[in-house]
């Protein structure tokens, strides 16, 4: 294609519409990204955080992001800026008792899907019996993700429920790690998400559950140089778009920063809860979709308080540890955080040294030299039973307007691969709308072509 090849405005500068303008800029269209704020990665973003002594400032992410390899979408867009190798992968899950007891999870020398029998067997934070009960669900999921049609209409705790999980694997197993991965309460998420949690991440191959972690601060994964390699693609921050012009069935402009923008198509990659007032004359249903917090807790100590790079700390309130920096600089994360979202900031970080001292004997002597609380009250949707079967597709009824956002109809729950997998079908349509079909996402083969 030319300077003539047809032109793509995209409204949102998070990964959604970030991933369809590099899978659009990657096949040549002129694209037009606006984003409304001062930097891309909208929720998956960094900034830079004043101490209040002069000069002294640090970047951090809004809360830890984490992927693991199962996340293949998310990997080809960071290939596609050229910072996949930004990305460090951890094959061992420290999960900590408190106290201190810790036990290792990790891949061992049987294929998949026993590759974690070896670790598995010598967990200590489970019963002999709990493992048992972990195991006859685990043989469940792969019998039933991608074949059982009611998963998206019933919970998780139901499914658990149904087939006779024990309490310990319950609360220290499957809540666990379902609770981080979904951002939402066993008892509300849909079943499907979290049998596609275990079936993708812990039983498909034995390299998916690797955990990602972002070696540099996530809004440098989006930076300037990484564009460089698409001239076509031109991205214009603080510019908000305000409304769209229709005529004869078709999007004209969208109004941003007061002035029309023209294309031949138009992407809207805005939260959920943005498109009735930018987008009236589209219809979705919006009245299922809610949302739910996340908390990061940022703890800055006066020594190391642990060598761990990670962890999941069971039987608490926070759920994981980051090690950001020389066992000092620790990030804490809680999912699903509706009980903190009314607590003072005080409050959260004494509850968060409080619940530390459990796990690490040296946060006790330690002096917290810093804090920050960074409570996200619309972190992610609420991935209930009610919203699967409603979430839209990219096309509208306007033939040159799609949506992507990791709210619409990915196959994913609210994640940063949910957010590319739409982008990229949402970049998939534009294509086929302006007469050229491009394939850009990346499917699983367990994806049945029903699943979406
Ligand atoms: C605290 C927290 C922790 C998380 N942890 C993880 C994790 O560990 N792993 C994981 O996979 N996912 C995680 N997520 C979820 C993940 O960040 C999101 O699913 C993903 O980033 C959503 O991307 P998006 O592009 O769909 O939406 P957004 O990131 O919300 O992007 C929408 C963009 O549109 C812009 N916009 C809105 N209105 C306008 C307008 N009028 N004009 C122009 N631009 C506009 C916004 O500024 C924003 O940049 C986490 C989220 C949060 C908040």
């Amino acid at each position: 294609m030319s300077s003539s090849s047809p032109s793509v405005a995209i409204i949102g500068g998070g990964l959604a519409g970030l991933a369809s303008a590099a899978a659009l800029g990657s096949a040549d269209y002129n694209v037009s990204l606006y984003e409304a704020r001062p930097f891309l990665g909208g929720r998956a973003t960094s900034y830079q955080l004043n101490s209040g002594d002069e000069g002294d400032a640090t970047t951090i992410d809004n809360c830890q992001h984490v992927l693991l390899r199962c996340c293949t979408n998310l990997l080809d867009f960071y290939r596609r800026l050229g910072v996949a190798d930004r990305v460090e992968f951890h094959r061992e899950f420290y999960w900590i008792e408190p106290g201190g007891r810790t036990s290792v999870m990790k891949r061992g020398r049987l294929p998949a899907p026993l590759h974690f029998t070896e670790s598995f067997a010598k967990l200590r934070f489970l019963s002999l019996s709990d493992k048992f009960s972990v195991a006859s669900g685990l043989l469940s999921v792969r019998y039933e993700y991608g074949t059982r049609k009611d998963l998206a209409r019933i919970t998780m705790m139901d499914w658990l429920r149904e087939k006779k999980q024990s309490t310990g694997a319950i609360e220290r197993f499957w809540r666990q790690v379902l609770v981080s991965a979904i951002n939402e309460d066993l008892e509300t998420m849909a079943a499907v998400h979290g049998l596609q949690v275990f079936y993708l991440g812990f039983l498909a191959n034995p390299i998916a559950y690797e955990m990602g972690i972002p070696r540099v601060p996530l809004g440098e994964l989006y930076s300037e140089k990484s564009w460089a390699e698409y001239p076509k693609v031109k991205i214009v921050e603080r510019a908000i778009a305000q409304g769209v012009t229709v005529e004869n069935g078709r999007v004209k402009a969208v109004t941003v920063s007061d002035k029309p923008v023209t294309a031949d198509a138009f992407i809207f990659a805005v939260p959920f809860e943005r498109l009735t007032a930018l987008l009236p004359s589209v219809e979705v249903n919006l009245t299922p979709f809610r949302h739910s917090p996340i908390t990061g807790i940022h703890l800055w100590f006066d020594r190391k308080i642990t060598d761990l790079p990670h962890a999941t700390l069971l039987d608490r309130t926070v759920q994981w540890m980051f090690n950001k920096g020389e066992g000092r600089y620790i990030q804490l994360v809680v999912s699903a955080s509706r009980g903190l979202t009314g607590m003072s900031r005080n409050d959260v970080i004494d509850l968060a040294v409080r619940e530390l001292q459990d796990f690490f004997p040296a946060v006790r002597q330690a002096k917290v030299e810093r804090a920050h609380v960074v409570k996200e009250v619309r972190a992610t949707f609420s991935a209930t039973p009610e919203l699967e079967g409603i979430r839209p597709v990219n096309k509208t009824s306007i033939p040159n307007l799609f949506l992507t956002g990791d709210w619409t109809r990915s196959g994913w729950p609210s994640t940063m691969e949910g957010a590319v997998r739409s982008g990229y079908l949402a970049a998939e349509a534009a294509t086929e709308a302006l007469g050229n079909k491009q394939r850009f996402l990346i499917r699983h083969p367990s994806e049945s072509k029903n699943q979406r």
